[in-house]
């Protein structure tokens, strides 16, 4: 008899160690999953509000809690939301900054003169400074040089350009 009691005083002994250390071990991880949670938190919402929630979330129910918030939490980070709206409008000003042929739609440049596809004229450089206009402008917006609106024409000859560039000078100095 002695034997036995002996064995279970031992037993019970293990089996309160047991569960010590399973029970050090819950409270260990759940702490853990708490600090993470407040720290991912952070990275994705400003809101003190959802910041306090999520962390309460996982501090009341503990691993399910976190799982919990695994699924509801925001996808992006504030850092990835903030490189994506920056990526986004890089690639809106990429897109402004092409232009298309108003004749027939081809994509063109900023500095092209005329249409490499049907040869419509899309801007005039000023006979003085050398900049590029656009068709419609009446006047170089940089040295103040005036110049006839082209718009819509095709690729002008050069007794066309020596033309226009003579006509310009004339309403220049009338004299
Ligand atoms: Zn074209
Ligand atoms: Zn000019």
């Amino acid at each position: 008899m002695e034997e036995i009691s002996a064995v279970l005083g031992t037993l019970s002994t293990l089996v309160r160690w047991v569960i010590v250390v399973v029970g050090a071990y819950a409270v260990a991880i759940w702490w853990a999953l708490v600090v993470w949670t407040f720290i991912d938190i952070r990275t994705r919402s400003r809101d003190f509000i959802v910041q306090g929630a999520a962390t309460l979330l996982v501090l009341v129910f503990s691993l399910p809690g976190a799982l919990i918030y695994l699924i509801l939490r925001p996808k992006e980070t504030l850092a990835e939301a903030y490189e994506r709206d920056l990526e986004e409008e890089y690639l809106l000003r990429d897109i402004e900054d092409k232009e298309s042929c108003p004749s027939c739609g081809s994509r063109t440049q900023g500095d092209y003169l005329y249409c490499p596809v049907c040869g419509a004229g899309l801007k005039q450089e000023c006979g003085v400074c050398r900049k590029l206009l656009r068709l419609d402008w009446n006047l170089c917006p940089y040295c103040g040089q005036r110049v006839g609106p082209r718009v819509g024409s095709v690729a002008v000859t050069s007794e066309e350009t020596a033309y226009q560039s003579r006509r310009a000078t004339a309403i220049d100095s009338p004299a």
